[in-house]
């Protein structure tokens, strides 16, 4: 694994700006830059993004009795403590179905659905909103696909701060927007896409009134760079040893940054070795994909896409703004990327809900991703695979019920229903599924309802 950015490499030098072993470094030109006294997301110098370097990096030990969730990892991060709900932990359930029909050795799905509003985007703002509270500004903002304004609004409440939350009109699933809405963010819907309203904001940002919290921010990704330590640890100590390969869906390629920042560090600390790096194989819609195309037509940076479109709303993004640390990530760990169809996504999330895990159809990319690249060979069946889920089912009810089968209306007769369950085939057997998911929909979150409530307003 030899980086071939040379300014992705972790060094011993510990520059003059640092401030208690912490600063930042510019990946593109090497520039240091004290960690908190001014507010800066990116390079000075050349604008290249920013990544957090520490002077001391820990191993696996330096964890042990320090609790569950992202804090636990705090040797790894800026603070002791953040803002916290608390978040991570995150399940890595066994999937026996579909660990048979992608026919590999082991598959894991690390469902970060289950962090408390939802998506794995609570990691990073639980280290984000401390900064934010370090250099000391009052009102935070996002542009979001949806998952990442639930979350800032969330731990904007948290701790007191006002936010702004972008959003690309119409297309924002139910649920996040009913997130924000109610952690008392103020939403602002833009005419444009999501990859336009990530430029409004970085413009609000940029004459100083607000305090960016997407993950062009680099202290969000160091939260998310727990995803990697908690996969390690629980697959170490389930199997006695790392998985081959991680599969996630990409967006802005944030997670996908954080992951390799995650893998460079434990190799730099003496934790792992590079040959026990897993591959990180990134997972695209086909109509928004300009990640899978760099990494196809070996591209040294990603083409904007203009036009983009899925039914995976959270990854609907054209111009991934961290692909200058994500396409090492992938080249360097021996990883790919794979575009995939809504029609493979909407199975796949299926597939993932007969096994009792239910998430938003962004994140089935991943398990789609495996299935095809396990028909193209390229992953073989005797790896070990941990598949990322990034949000929870519920943050999409209408996805989630489209993808359903319909309730089945009955007499309200206990005869006629039996005569209607035994006059069942295997299609209501999909469709009694269907009809608890919809339960869980409207029953679970009330975001249905919220939904209704929020649409009958205009
Ligand atoms: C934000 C998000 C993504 C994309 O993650 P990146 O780090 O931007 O690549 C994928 N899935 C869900 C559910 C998300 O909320
Ligand atoms: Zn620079």
């Amino acid at each position: 694994m030899d980086t071939i950015m040379a300014d992705l490499e972790l060094t011993d030098d510990v520059p003059p700006a640092a401030d208690d072993g912490v600063w930042l470094a510019c990946i593109e030109c090497g520039e240091t830059f004290a960690p908190f006294d001014e507010v800066r997301y990116t390079c000075d110098h050349c604008e290249g993004l920013l990544e957090v370097r520490y002077a001391d990096l820990p191993t696996f030990d330096e964890f042990e009795g320090e609790g569950s969730g992202v804090w636990r990892y705090h040797a790894a991060l800026p603070f002791d403590v953040g803002v916290t709900l608390p978040e991570g932990d995150t399940p890595l359930h066994e999937v026996p179905r579909i660990e048979e029909s992608a026919g590999v050795d082991s598959l894991r799905v690390k469902h970060e659905g289950m962090n408390p509003t939802g998506s794995f985007k609570d990691r990073g703002m639980t280290v984000g909103v401390r900064v934010a509270q370090e250099v000391g500004v009052d009102r935070l903002a996002c542009a979001s696909t949806g998952n990442t304004s639930a979350a800032l609004a969330a731990y904007g409440a948290r701790a007191g701060l006002e936010t702004l939350v972008l959003l690309p009109a119409g297309k924002v699933a139910a649920g996040k927007i009913a997130q924000a809405a109610l952690h008392q963010a103020r939403i602002l819907e833009v005419d444009g896409n999501f990859d336009q309203c990530l430029d409004r904001v970085q413009d609000l940002a940029g004459r100083g009134e607000a305090y960016l919290l997407n993950s062009l921010n680099p202290f969000r990704l160091e939260g998310q760079k727990t995803i990697g330590l908690e996969i390690m640890e629980e697959h170490y100590a389930d199997y006695g040893e790392y998985p081959d390969r991680i599969v996630l869906p990409v967006g802005n390629a944030g997670n996908t940054a954080a992951l390799y920042k995650c893998f460079r560090e434990l190799v730099k600390s003496g934790a792992i070795t590079e040959d026990q790096v897993p591959k990180l194989t990134g997972a695209q819609a086909e109509g928004a994909a300009p990640m899978v195309e760099a990494i196809h037509e070996g591209l040294e940076e990603t083409n904007r896409w203009e036009d983009v479109e899925t039914r995976a709303t959270a990854i609907r993004i054209g111009n991934p703004v961290n692909a200058p640390k994500a396409l090492p990530g992938i080249r360097e760990t021996g990883g790919t990327a794979v575009a995939v169809s809504d029609e493979e996504i909407t199975e796949a999330q299926r597939e993932l809900a007969g096994e009792g895990v239910g998430v938003e159809p962004a994140s089935a990319a991943s398990i789609a991703g495996l299935h095809k690249l396990r028909e193209a060979g390229v992953v073989e069946d005797d790896e070990s695979v941990v598949c990322l889920t990034t949000g929870h089912m519920l943050k999409d009810p209408d996805a989630a019920a489209a993808a359903g089968a319909d309730p089945e209306p009955v007499p309200n007769d206990t005869d006629d229903i039996l005569a209607h369950i035994d006059d069942g085939s295997s299609v209501r057997r999909g469709a009694s599924k269907a009809a608890k998911s919809l339960a869980l929909v409207a029953g679970g979150l009330g975001v249905a309802y919220l939904l209704r409530k929020l649409r009958s307003k205009d």
